[in-house]
């Protein structure tokens, strides 16, 4: 007997693709005993940093991209209350390090097309109390960099670049988070990189990263793996107060086999976004725009835009009519200052930023995830086909 309309599994938003490498190396991993930050966390330092072209001393595995950040902006020594200017499209974290860190935050509206901050915005930001920017590569898009880090020198700023969406990104052939002083990148669930929770500070001074790395683990000044290894217990000084912030071995287990895949996913990735966009080229929502020439796309989200007016249905319809089928979606995001927290705090409303609260409003991700197979994205096209059009 066959089952009268059986329910198709749900297509999980941003599932990471999980292979025997991956699996074997964790295994391996619990089988050695060592599941704290050891071995597998210097060779995931060490792949990374060959990967991105920086020297081993220039990079720090940490537990998340929050924590990155958050570390990136204690080690770059910037006086409390300090302005850091940031955009209003992104995810809480990115706000949350900077206060975190005792500084500022001040938002720059985005271009409506790249969603990116807008460098006119960033220098129409800029006080005398004004002292980093922090731009983040939105949806694997690399920002502005040449006008970017144009505007840091003309005012002495220092620059930490959002790396949470953008591992594979590049302008002008340069990486994402070589720019700046810090790049902080994520590599949680559903980033291009998984390692479960983790994340990575780049940095272009060797002396940042070595405060970052002692910041990451208490403030002591050796870590653990040194102080338990086999070469005897080491005593360690605490030399400042840091946090509880470093990378585990079973997680850098995940990390090592995902980074070596790093080119294929993104070339799954890029296949699936073109797949997309020929496909709601004909229907009346929005699409990301197109990369840049001379950039390389991260492509770590495909973004539509639902305007009711043109779509008949709104946003937030079509979120739960795309659930109803089964496919699970995403926001990135509702602009910072929707949040009752930072409207209570600073008195910020959305209407400020308006590009940002518009794209916040309208836009859905759609599932990008290089473990979806070619009839997933066909399941995708045809319930965006049907929602809009119907
Ligand atoms: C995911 C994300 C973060 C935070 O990353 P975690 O590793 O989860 O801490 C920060 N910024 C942006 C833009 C993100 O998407």
């Amino acid at each position: 007997m066959t089952h009268p309309d059986p329910q198709p599994p749900f297509l999980v938003f941003g599932a990471p693709r999980i292979e025997e490498a991956e699996i074997a190396e964790v295994e391996a991993c619990l089988r050695s005993g060592w599941l704290g930050t050891g071995p597998r966390v210097a060779q995931f330092e060490r792949d990374f940093a060959r990967w991105r072209g920086v020297r081993n001393s220039q990079v720090a595995a940490v537990n998340s991209c929050t924590a990155a950040l958050h570390v990136s902006m204690v080690a770059a020594g910037l006086e409390p209350g300090s302005e850091v200017i940031t955009t209003p499209l992104t995810f809480c974290a990115t706000v949350n390090a900077i206060l975190h860190a005792g500084l500022t935050p001040v938002l720059a509206d985005v271009d409506p097309v790249t969603q990116n901050i807008d460098p006119d915005a960033i220098e129409a930001a800029i006080t005398p109390r004004t002292r980093a920017i922090l731009p983040v590569h939105f949806a694997g898009r690399p920002c502005e960099m040449d006008r970017v880090m144009a505007i840091a020198h003309k005012h002495g700023l220092m620059v930490i670049e959002d790396c949470a969406h953008a591992i594979e990104t590049e302008f002008q052939g340069k990486p994402a988070g070589t720019f700046g002083d810090f790049g902080c990148f994520s590599f949680y669930v559903t980033k291009n990189v998984v390692t479960g929770e983790g994340g990575m500070i780049l940095g272009r001074d060797e002396e940042h990263i070595a405060r970052a790395r002692i910041l990451a683990l208490h403030g002591m000044s050796k870590d653990a793996w040194h102080r338990f290894g086999d070469e005897g217990y080491r005593h360690y000084q605490v030399v400042e107060c840091g946090f509880k912030y470093n990378m585990m071995d079973l997680q850098a287990a995940l990390g090592i086999h995902q980074l070596a895949r790093v080119e294929s996913n993104w070339l799954r990735r890029q296949a699936l976004w073109q797949r997309y966009d020929e496909a709601f080229a004909s229907l009346p929502i929005g699409r990301p725009a197109p990369a840049q020439a001379g950039t390389r796309h991260g492509y770590h989200l495909y973004t539509v835009m639902i305007d009711p007016n043109r779509c008949g249905i709104s946003r937030d319809g079509f979120l739960d009519t795309m659930n109803e089928r089964r496919i699970g979606t995403g926001v990135h995001y509702l602009s910072v200052p929707e949040h009752p927290y930072y409207q209570q705090r600073f008195g910020w409303r959305p209407e400020q930023w308006p590009n940002a609260m518009q794209l916040g409003r309208q836009t859905v991700s759609l599932p990008l995830s290089p473990a979806m197979t070619d009839d997933d994205a066909t399941r995708v096209i045809d319930a965006v086909r049907d929602i809009v059009r119907s």
